[in-house]
């Protein structure tokens, strides 16, 4: 330890601030400080889909680092900063085709950057300024997208598609049981969703007090939508036992299959159902839309004259989510995500609300934050879950909102939805491969690949549906996972493509879980012909693994 007044240090540390005041000479030192980290990272990059070599992180390193005694320089924080990404997917590459994990934007880079260097606090506008304006804009352009009224709809920018879910429920809970908010949640309502939903209902149930156990999941159609008379079923059962219903939660782009449940049947359901029950609440309808959303760009769009030239399979399944996405405007409280379709950095994630007024039900008084809203008159941190809220994630939207406009968007979601149907026209027409999710309309496509000689036509129907062939079942599993291994490891040399697995696409109807490869095209950068590179690699992956199973009989 060196004996350094303390002036010293921090002089030094002041050059590590923006400047308070005008100083362009330091703007630059701060600019070309980016500049050189992008520089350091962009050492990283080969023709692999991945920053650096693939390596494992190093946990025991971590857990050995402490804080030092001395300040250390920013030329020597840079470098340590970088070394943290390697290893990473580079999420736009042509050949990364992992989730639903987006490529930001420079715009939306900027926004970030520019709400982290001046640091606005969504909780009030006090804090917040014009960025709090900016949530309220953005708020009034989704809202106006997805068919709310912006006059009346309200909107705030929360941790995730997870935390929309959570504000989604909490009003429902709070219709369902009025005063919960004040004296607890007494006799717990069930939550009623398909068994595709995202795990989050789950969570967000667990976190409410409302317990994992009143989720009801409902059946799905062969399209991963939800059994809208099963769903009516169970419905009728809970408010037959005397049950209050927290919420309907629908889900419009589910996260493995981009299933897409029929808001209008359900939101029909849910007004027939007050009628009939005399309800004094209005069961609360959430969409879960944290993917979906973006599609309602096409609302307007004109899929008979298709002026963006879409080729005749895209139209078609971009008309179809269409189809569903356009009744977004139905539902209660919508969860949008910005950080996957909407191509924002994380995390920037907007949950809106049909009526203003009814967030009203969530508000706390005045008198119990005594130190805020002295000031100001919008004042968010009034209902939110959070207190400080961060202004990147609606400068991220506004900065993607003006440079897409709908045009844009429709122009990067009908591309990806090609890529994902040249893949499908690919699989569609090779005897080893069967499409799964082949109803679904979206950039996600779950595959299964089989020996030379199974009978593919019949296989899907079988496996789903014959106790007898589950051997056969548990035994392709078990091939489709080595043969993503092998892909994987490959794709990460830069060979081929990154993709994923699911473990559990869907249970067969006697429960067993059916493990499939994806594909998530997400990438501006996606092209056709590496689409058909995957085609060729899975095929090579499953003879090595076949071959290799028989070497060792
Ligand atoms: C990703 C996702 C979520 C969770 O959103 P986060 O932003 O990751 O919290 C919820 N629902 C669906 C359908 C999703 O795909």
């Amino acid at each position: 330890m060196t004996a350094v007044p303390y002036q010293q240090i921090l002089a030094a540390l002041r050059s590590q601030f923006p400047q308070p005041v005008s100083d362009p000479v330091h703007d630059a030192y701060f600019v070309f400080s980016i500049l050189r980290a992008l520089e350091q990272v962009d050492a990283l990059k080969g023709q692999a889909p991945i920053l650096g070599a693939p390596t494992m992180p190093d946990y025991a390193a971590a857990q050995a680092s402490r804080v030092a005694e001395d300040p250390q320089r920013l030329e020597q924080v840079i470098p340590t900063l970088v070394q943290q990404l390697e290893g990473m997917f580079i999420w736009g590459h042509p050949q990364s085709q992992i989730n639903v994990i987006p490529h930001p934007t420079i715009p939306g880079i900027i926004g970030v950057v520019l709400a982290s260097t001046y640091n606005p606090n969504l909780c009030s506008d006090e804090s917040g300024r014009g960025v709090s304006a900016t949530e309220v804009r953005v708020t009034a352009m989704a809202a106006e997208l997805l068919g709310y009224d912006p006059a009346k709809a309200a909107g705030v920018f929360t941790f995730g598609g997870t935390g929309g879910m959570l504000y989604g429920l909490k009003l429902g809970l709070e219709k369902a049981l009025p005063g919960s908010m004040q004296r607890g949640v007494r006799e717990p309502p069930v939550v009623l969703t398909s068994e595709h939903c995202h795990y989050s209902v789950l969570n967000v149930a667990a976190w409410l007090g409302i317990g994992y156990d009143q989720v009801i999941h409902v059946p799905t159609h062969a399209d991963n939508s939800i059994h809208v008379p099963r769903l009516e079923q169970a419905a009728r059962e809970a408010l037959r036992q005397g049950k209050r219903i927290a919420g309907f939660v629908a889900t419009l782009g589910s996260t493995d299959a981009f299933g897409l449940d029929d808001l209008a049947a359900i939101h029909a359901l849910r007004e027939r159902l007050v009628g009939e029950y005399e309800l004094d609440y209005r069961p609360h309808i959430h969409a879960d839309a944290a993917i979906g959303w973006a599609w309602s760009v096409f609302n307007g769009y004109d899929f008979v004259e298709n002026p963006l030239g879409f080729r005749g399979r895209t139209v078609r399944a971009l008309a179809a989510a269409h189809r569903r996405i356009q009744h977004l405007g139905l539902a209660d409280s919508v969860a949008i995500d910005f950080h996957k379709t909407g191509y924002a950095p994380y995390i920037s994630s907007l949950v809106l609300f049909k009526s203003r007024d009814e967030l009203q039900l969530l508000a706390r008084s005045k008198e119990s934050m005594p130190y805020l809203y002295q000031t100001g008159e919008h004042h968010p941190g009034r209902y939110t879950l959070e207190t400080s809220r961060s202004g990147t994630g609606p400068m991220a939207a506004l900065a993607n909102l003006l440079l897409f406009g709908k045009q844009g968007l429709r122009a990067l979601l009908g591309h990806v939805v090609e890529m994902a149907e040249v893949l499908r026209e690919q699989l569609e027409s090779h005897p080893d491969l069967v499409v799964l999710n082949g109803e679904n309309v979206g950039p996600v496509t779950l595959f299964r690949v089989y020996p030379p000689g199974v009978d593919t036509f019949e296989i899907k129907q079988q496996e789903r549906g014959d106790p007898a062939r589950c051997e056969d079942l548990r035994r392709y599993n078990e091939l489709n996972r080595r043969v993503f291994q092998l892909v994987h490891a490959e794709a990460l040399q830069g060979r081929g493509v990154v993709i994923s697995l699911t473990d559990c696409y869907r249970h067969t109807e006697y429960g067993e879980p059916i493990v499939a490869l994806k594909s998530y095209v997400l990438s501006p950068f996606a092209q056709q012909e590496r689409m058909r590179d995957i085609v060729e690699h899975v095929l090579a992956a499953r003879d090595r693994v076949l071959a290799e199973a028989h070497n060792s009989v």
